[in-house]
């Protein structure tokens, strides 16, 4: 259905180049600094971004300069060569961003999460014909996001991207949001048109991991990245620990290692065609001893369901994670990988198990 109507309504390329980049800071605070970093960033970046209606969570919070910031966006337009972007959240500020002439709408996660105003934005943006980016809803749900894209080009939107800006996760983690990468990987499976644009200031909240984020974005083959940037972060009055000062942010982008997805280099594609072999075969391997293993579970079965003994045993459990990791470990291997491997193992080896035990 979803692959149908991408088909059908043509997302229109906004993209001018590769990797497309929206800097700015967080939010609009002053107009001197606003036109200040729009100037800083300016050779570097294709559209300044800067929130002036700012969702926090904590209302006593910063929530942005609200409609004068509008004004500042557009003195950047007149005095240097960006475009400029905005969050908007509902139908009054996609209506003042408008008539203002901002260049590019973003959905902010908070936002994409409720379908009410996501439907509030596609109506007020009918007939529009300027880029509007969504950014993932905060929780890694890939339906919802899903959604908000088929709102949008339901009301004949078709200059449409998307911004990956990490998972909200309770698990203790380096990054602010889980980067959940699959994600953003499904989603251009679903829609191969749309534009991915990472987000790594939101992903990372802390600077020192901005340049690794942008990297993977890169070598993922993203479209490009959107980072927020600060003439002095430590004073900013939102997400101070994330921003970059401009020096930094131009230091990331020219330092980036851009690849190519489709090589015509011969001698590269048949080594990379080499390697795939390779993993093809393992990866047969791989199946055919978890084809092994699961007959073995079935023995286990109908020996347990004869002796009347319980399917799933802590103890045992608890060591199989254990050994399993430790056997990890000594190969080097990532052991979140593991652990989430072998739970994946154990939840379809408790499937076959039940289904005997009630045959
Ligand atoms: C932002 O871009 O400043 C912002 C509020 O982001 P998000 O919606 O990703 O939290
Ligand atoms: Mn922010």
């Amino acid at each position: 259905m979803l692959l149908l109507l991408a088909e059908r309504m043509k997302v229109k390329e906004f993209i001018t180049k590769k990797p497309f980049v929206i800097a700015g800071p967080c939010s609009a605070e002053t107009e001197e600094q606003t036109i200040e970093i729009a100037k800083a960033v300016e050779d570097v970046a294709d559209v300044f971004r800067a929130g002036i209606w700012k969702p926090r969570t904590n209302p006593n919070s910063f929530e942005g300069v609200g409609l004068k910031g509008i004004d500042w966006l557009k003195s950047i337009k007149q005095e240097t060569s960006l475009k400029v972007a905005t969050e908007i959240a509902n139908a009054k500020h996609v209506d003042i961003c408008l008539s203002a002439g901002v260049d590019v709408l973003w959905i902010g996660a908070r936002t994409t999460v409720n379908p009410f105003y996501v439907q509030e934005i596609a109506k007020a943006l009918q007939g529009v014909d300027i880029p509007i980016l969504v950014k993932n809803p905060i929780h890694p749900e890939l339906g919802l996001w899903l959604g908000a894209f088929e709102r949008l080009m339901n009301a004949g939107i078709t200059q449409i991207g998307a911004i990956h800006r990490g998972f909200y996760s309770y698990e203790k983690s380096v990054f602010r949001n889980n980067p959940k990468w699959e994600i953003p990987i499904r989603l251009r499976e679903e829609f191969r048109e749309i534009p991915i644009i990472c987000d790594p200031s939101h992903i990372a909240g802390h600077t020192s991991l901005i340049k690794e984020i942008s990297q993977t974005a890169m070598d993922l083959n993203f479209d490009g990245l959107m980072i927020e940037t600060h003439l002095d972060p430590s004073i900013a009055l939102s997400d101070a620990d994330q921003q970059l000062t401009p020096k930094e942010f131009s230091s990331i982008i020219k330092n980036l290692i851009l690849r190519e997805e489709n090589l015509n280099n011969t001698i590269i594609t048949q080594k990379l065609s080499e390697f795939r072999l390779k993993i093809d075969l393992l990866d047969k391997k791989i199946i055919k001893l978890l084809h092994d293993r699961n007959e073995i579970v079935k023995n286990i079965a109908e020996f347990k369901k004869e002796n009347r003994i319980t399917i799933f045993q802590l103890e045992r459990w608890f060591e199989i994670l254990r050994t399993r990791k430790k056997t990890g470990k000594n190969l080097e291997l990532d052991l979140q990988m593991i652990a989430e491997l072998f739970e994946l193992i154990h939840k379809y080896s408790i499937v076959t198990q039940t289904q005997i035990m009630h045959r």
